[in-house]
């Protein structure tokens, strides 16, 4: 057996000693002579399985009482036509468009009500989180909406945006459980396992109480409002269950390793390593502002599509997969999520200096 780097954006790398362990327990978890993925959601085995990863969760985020802890499907892009179904009470959100993600949601919210967008960075590829201390928010928002790690771009929201007192609504698909978090600066933070969590399947929403209401736009399905999930603890239907037994074996795994202090202490130093070496080297650089650098996705170029390339297949015969950038960018991205070990970027960082050195 032999492991690569695996650099995508995700679905992405997992810590080998949670697919180790799912292995063991792969034909008879714990005794009750099946796998996970065979039992009832409604077993005594299952009920145990979701609330320890509901419990480990809250732990790890420190998740407030008043919070509901939601676990769904349809991906993150299901929450873009969720989020304004359930609560644009008003029919008005505002929307800070940071990239690709958040123009989506921005699209998607536009078919319910008035979204406004209040801000973007889209003149300069989205380069850069804008400056959102003063921003116009409408007098009758339900909402703002963030998405607080641009996966595609590279850009994370340093500090959030002041809302002037409206319900903060944000996508942390590629940032979740990369470092603490203040939920209760949040209504709802939300996001799709797949980039820093668990396998593609589950997406995971913490909702405050009080947005969770049966006054949602006419229409609504029942499986799309807050309240059906809320009230039957994310069991009305059969859940993804198999990938939420995965998502609370790497809560168990980040407990472990010491929470999510500690985990950022680790991206940082990890981070850091790539972002020096871009910040000096001659060949490669970064493409985003640098006081808005994400921790978990370094898009990078060389300004040649043709050396871009064949960095990206070299990288690939040594070991490093998925460098290539997003369709829609070019260019390089490494996603650095918490399963990838600081061996890999360490690593990754030698073969750019070797493949410099070569195309000096
Ligand atoms: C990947 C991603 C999405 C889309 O996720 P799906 O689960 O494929 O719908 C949305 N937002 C962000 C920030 C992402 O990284």
């Amino acid at each position: 057996m032999s492991r690569v780097y695996n650099f995508s954006a995700g679905p992405a790398v997992l810590p080998e000693e949670v697919l180790k362990e799912a292995a063991d327990e792969m034909l008879d978890y714990r005794g009750t002579g099946m796998s996970v993925m065979e039992m009832s959601h409604r077993s005594k085995a299952y009920d145990t399985i979701i609330k320890e990863a509901e419990a480990d969760l809250r732990e790890l985020m420190k998740i407030p009482d008043n919070y509901k802890v939601l676990f769904l499907q349809g991906g993150a892009s299901q929450q873009f036509a969720m989020i304004p179904m359930n609560l644009m009470k008003n029919g008005v959100a505002d929307y800070i468009v940071t990239g690709q993600w958040a123009k989506k949601a921005y699209q998607e919210a536009c078919l319910f009500g008035k979204a406004n967008k209040i801000a973007s960075s889209e003149d300069k590829t989205f380069s850069y989180i804008p400056d959102c201390s003063d921003l116009p928010i409408s007098e009758d928002a339900d909402y703002v909406y963030i998405c607080e790690n641009n996966t595609i771009y590279g850009t994370k929201f340093k500090t959030l945006p002041d809302t002037k007192g409206k319900t903060l609504v944000a996508d942390v698909s590629s940032c979740f459980l990369s470092e603490p978090v203040d939920v209760t600066k949040y209504g709802v933070i939300y996001g799709g396992v797949q980039k820093n969590i668990g396998p593609a399947g589950v997406v995971i929403v913490i909702i405050r109480e009080d947005l969770i209401t049966d006054d949602v736009l006419p229409g609504t399905p029942t499986m799309l409002k807050y309240k059906t999930h809320a009230d039957n603890d994310s069991l009305y239907n059969t859940p993804p269950a198999y990938g939420i037994y995965i998502c609370g074996k790497v809560f168990k795994w980040l407990k472990q390793k010491g929470g999510l202090e500690k985990m950022k202490e680790y991206n940082e130093k990890k981070a850091k390593i790539l972002y020096d070496f871009l910040d000096e080297s001659k060949l490669f650089k970064g493409t985003v502002r640098k006081e808005d650098r994400s921790l978990m996705n370094v898009p990078f170029v060389t300004g040649s599509e043709e050396l871009d390339a064949r960095f990206v297949k070299e990288a690939k015969e040594a070991g490093f997969e998925n460098l290539k950038g997003h369709r829609t960018v070019g260019g390089m991205r490494a996603s650095i999520y918490n399963a990838m070990p600081i061996e890999g970027v360490e690593k990754l960082v030698e073969f750019m200096k070797k493949f410099e050195e070569a195309n000096a």
